[in-house]
């Protein structure tokens, strides 16, 4: 099935033939018609800060040579763009032109074509920043193929090291009839409850993380786990796995270290009629959970 969840949809190609090319990464940095997506520090740029769009900056080679880390991101209306690391500025450069903003804030008002390439680069800035040295001897990596790869500088080692990417789990978990679990954390707006999640542990498949994570945040068993859909949650490094699952217990065990907020089941109709407030409110528009629940309580 085609996948329709926020951040997931490039709309551009990534040409990733291209990467390795060095003398055509050159050509495109030299390139008067190619395009900086500024990040500084992991913020996006936008002109607009209350109707966002995807705000690049004309190829500035002096901009590009200043700059720890460039990333070429693909070409997006057949022009080549690179995310250009601009942290090392104590103040947020180009200000004439507009604002950097973070996409947990402004994601949901922008296209999704260019939310998606935005969320590209800056997941890849976030990535570099984090790897700066070689996991295995501690030496300094550097930047390849057009900053997706990262390459230990000692001649002994040179282990790549490719972007991180953490998976986890997120489930909607239903009783069999019109009630779904929800829960709360902490960081979480007021009000707001979410399906359950988790991240995946090695040696795991996902159906056990489903199934081990729902059993240690609210103590309950499960079967007939289906895969729903993925979604890229770049903040900082996740792909979320969707799923469904059906419970075959159904009194809660609340693990509040996890859940601050608790955790309870809830019915189609209080859903569907949900306050939207601080005394209840549904997940972000953007995310998987919002999807899912939104599907269940139309269905
Ligand atoms: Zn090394």
């Amino acid at each position: 099935m085609v996948s329709f969840n926020f951040y997931d949809r490039p709309g551009f190609d990534k040409a990733g033939h291209l990467r390795t090319d060095k003398a055509w990464l050159e050509r495109q940095i030299a390139s008067d018609s190619s395009q900086i997506v500024p990040i500084w520090r992991s913020r996006n740029f936008v002109a607009d800060i209350e109707s966002p769009r995807l705000t690049t900056v004309p190829m500035n080679k002096s901009i590009v040579d200043d700059s720890p880390v460039i990333v070429f991101l693909g070409l997006f209306n057949d022009t080549a763009h690179f995310a250009v690391d601009l942290s090392h500025h104590e103040k947020p450069p180009f200000c004439d032109a507009g604002r950097f903003a973070d996409l947990r804030v402004i994601g949901t008002l922008l296209p999704r074509d260019e939310s998606s390439l935005m969320a590209f680069a800056r997941a890849h800035m976030t990535w570099h920043k984090r790897h700066k040295f070689c996991g295995c001897c501690g030496a300094a990596t550097k930047s390849k193929n057009g900053g997706h790869v990262r390459v230990c500088t000692n001649a002994n080692c040179k282990t790549s090291c490719f972007p991180r990417i953490d998976p986890a789990v997120i489930m909607l978990i239903h009783d069999g009839g019109d009630r779904i679990v929800l829960g709360r954390k902490k960081t979480m707006l007021p009000g707001q409850h979410s399906i359950l999640a988790g991240f995946v542990e090695p040696g795991e498949s996902l159906e056990n993380a489903v199934a081990r994570e729902v059993f240690e945040e609210v103590g309950i068993e499960i079967t007939d786990v289906n895969y729903h859909s993925s979604q890229p949650w770049p903040f900082p490094a996740n792909i979320m796995l969707g799923f469904t699952a059906r419970a075959t217990t159904f009194e809660l065990k609340v693990d509040y270290n996890e859940l601050e907020g608790g955790a309870r089941w809830f019915s189609k109709e209080y859903l569907r009629n949900s306050p939207e407030n601080d005394s209840f409110r549904l997940p972000r528009k953007d995310s998987i959970s919002r999807r899912l629940m939104t599907e269940w309580i139309e269905s």
